[in-house]
This record gives C-alpha cells, sequence and structure tokens, in this order.
C-alpha cells in the first residue's frame, strides 16, 4: 500500500495523502493486470494508473474533464485499441513530472473510462461495439505493455 502511495511521479504530496486506494487493493490478480487504474470514488475526474516497471511501481495521477456536450460515435482506447462507444472512452490528461508538470505540461491520452483495458483485452469485460482488433490476448498484452511504456515515459521526460 505504501509502495503505491509513493510511486506516484507527477503528484503533489497532498493529492497523494487524499487519493482513494482501491479497497480490493490485497485480493487483485496482478498477473493478468498490465497496470493497475482506478478513479477515485471521492473525486470522479481523478483517476491513477499503477505500472510494474522492472523491480519497482510507477504511479502517475491522471485527470479527466467531463463535457457537458453530448457525444455520439465509437472511440479507441489509446493504451489497449478496444473500440468503445464514444462515452466509454475519456480523454485523461496527465500532468508531467518533474518542472515541466509545474510549468503546467500535461500528456493527454484516450484511455477506457473505467480504466479496465486488461480486462478487455483478455475478454474478461463485454464491449458494446463491434472491434476491429482480432489479435489474441498475449499479443494485445504486449502491445498495451509498449503503449503504456511510451505513456509514462512521455511523462517523466
Ligand atoms: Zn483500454
Amino acid at each position: 500500500m505504501e509502495e503505491i502511495r509513493t510511486s506516484f511521479v507527477n503528484s503533489s504530496k497532498s493529492l497523494v495523502k487524499a487519493m482513494t486506494l482501491p479497497r480490493d487493493f490485497a485480493d487483485l490478480a496482478w498477473d493478468s493486470l498490465d497496470y493497475l487504474g482506478w478513479r477515485d470514488p471521492k473525486a470522479p475526474a481523478r483517476a491513477y494508473l499503477v505500472v510494474r516497471r522492472d523491480a519497482e511501481v510507477t504511479g502517475i495521477a491522471l485527470n479527466t474533464a467531463a463535457t457537458g456536450r453530448p457525444r455520439r460515435g465509437t472511440g479507441l482506447c489509446d493504451l489497449c485499441h478496444t473500440a468503445h462507444q464514444i462515452t466509454d472512452v475519456a480523454l485523461f490528461a496527465a500532468r508531467r513530472a518533474g518542472s515541466a508538470g509545474r510549468a503546467g505540461n500535461t500528456v493527454g491520452t484516450y484511455i477506457c473510462a473505467d480504466l479496465a483495458c486488461s480486462l478487455y483485452i483478455r475478454g474478461l469485460r463485454d464491449v458494446e461495439v463491434p472491434q476491429g482488433e482480432t489479435a489474441p490476448p498475449e499479443v494485445r498484452a504486449d502491445r498495451l505493455e509498449e503503449r503504456l511504456e511510451t505513456f509514462v515515459n512521455r511523462v517523466l521526460v
């Protein structure tokens, strides 16, 4: 638990202190999770993404701003390439680490709104729209891992 809190590279100490950790944390099936992602139940615009990289974990705080405009059509998650109804993908902004972040720089990416990429690529959660992606779960997991690494590096730079 403490390891997770101290892993965040792009958030203030006060934000880390205020974050709500997932309740079922101890029971998480890490083997079938490419990353741990969750929305903050006390602050729904906030989300967190924790990735295991080599021996350590890296946490990234995200923010999503819901717009009032109705949106139609489908959208693609940038990380796992699952196609969704447009309302089931969200544009998340991650503050960059260090001085770039303090200067207001962010990295934006579309992610499954419930941050459940790992479940979608393994067919463990249903999607409502036809999928263009037909690769098997192992291949999709590898690709997801690569895209995550790219995303994390963009936040860290
Ligand atoms: Zn996804």
